[in-house]
């Protein structure tokens, strides 16, 4: 009767466990899920990238996390990838003025991305997707993925840079209501954005709180210099975050999730980038 009640017992256990689906999260998954995991993302992990930064008055300070950690949890449901957890630890001096900002020396936003990298590449990840929330990122993002040809290492990285086609630019210019030319942090799209994905967070109430206009106190033309961003937009805000909808949060969440999705199919099928970064490595150690 025991060993009846035990088999039982154990068979229910094994369905169960059976039944549950493979989790895309890092932290969500078990040691034990890993080879399975390794084998149906076809080992590769999405690194979501956001920051801690003031979003005008009215929308949450990880808003860019919030939605990249977004598109990576849906597209994952379509096409399966291990998704490495929170990371906020980007490019963010110029808001250090703002509460709430968690800015890193510059060395340390280095050492943290290529040491999350290597960490990420000795689980047995050949292949490393950023998506990258944060306007202050791109740069160094690129020039770190450049700089991955200086050491050879057994893994690729990847940098998603989703495109507008005009069939979307239309129905964006639909629904949108304010100057797009200044719509940009914490404006009507990233409000929208937020609407769709958690309104919980939005302050709806509090975006006419403060100017998101441009306040132009710099103009020195043809030129690039630190201060630019604070020069213009020292809120921390820049457009009109009281015009957004949910419905345009949808249509441009829905956008960016599907290109992710098709990126993440294109960088599972591929083999050409590894092996051409083989064969890279086996010519400069020859010269
Ligand atoms: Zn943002």
């Amino acid at each position: 009767m025991k060993v009846t009640i035990l088999s039982w017992f154990l068979i229910t256990i094994l369905s169960f466990a059976q039944a549950q689906p493979l989790h895309a999260r890092w932290d969500e998954l078990t040691a034990s899920d890993w080879p399975k995991a390794l084998a149906q993302s076809n080992q590769t992990c999405i690194l979501p990238i956001g920051i801690l930064e003031k979003h005008g008055p009215h929308v949450p300070i990880g808003s860019d996390l919030i939605q990249v950690r977004e598109w990576a949890a849906r597209a994952t449901k379509q096409e399966y990838a291990v998704v490495f957890p929170d990371y906020f630890y980007g490019q963010i001096n110029e808001a250090r003025h703002q509460p709430g900002t968690f800015a890193l020396p510059e060395r340390v936003v280095w050492d943290l991305l290529e040491a999350t990298c290597d960490e990420i590449g000795r689980n047995g990840f050949k292949k490393i997707v950023i998506i990258n929330g944060h306007g202050g990122n791109p740069q160094l993002i690129r020039y770190f993925i450049q700089t991955r040809l200086e050491k050879q290492r057994d893994y690729a990285i990847f940098f998603f840079e989703p495109a507008n086609d005009s069939a979307y630019a239309k129905q964006l210019a639909a629904l949108h209501k304010s100057d797009p030319a200044g719509d940009a942090h914490a404006g009507e799209r990233e409000t929208s954005s937020l609407l769709y994905l958690r309104p919980d967070l939005v302050k709806m109430d509090s975006a006419t709180n403060e100017s998101g206009a441009n306040q132009h106190r710099l103009n020195i033309p043809n030129i690039y210099t630190a201060i630019w961003w604070y020069a213009d937009y020292p809120n921390h805000y820049a457009g009109e975050g009281a015009k957004a909808t949910r419905a345009e949060g949808e249509l441009i969440n829905q956008h960016y999730i599907g290109q992710l999705i098709e990126a993440l199919r294109a960088v599972k099928a591929d083999t050409k980038t590894l092996q051409l970064q083989q064969e890279f490595f086996n010519r400069v150690k020859k010269e």
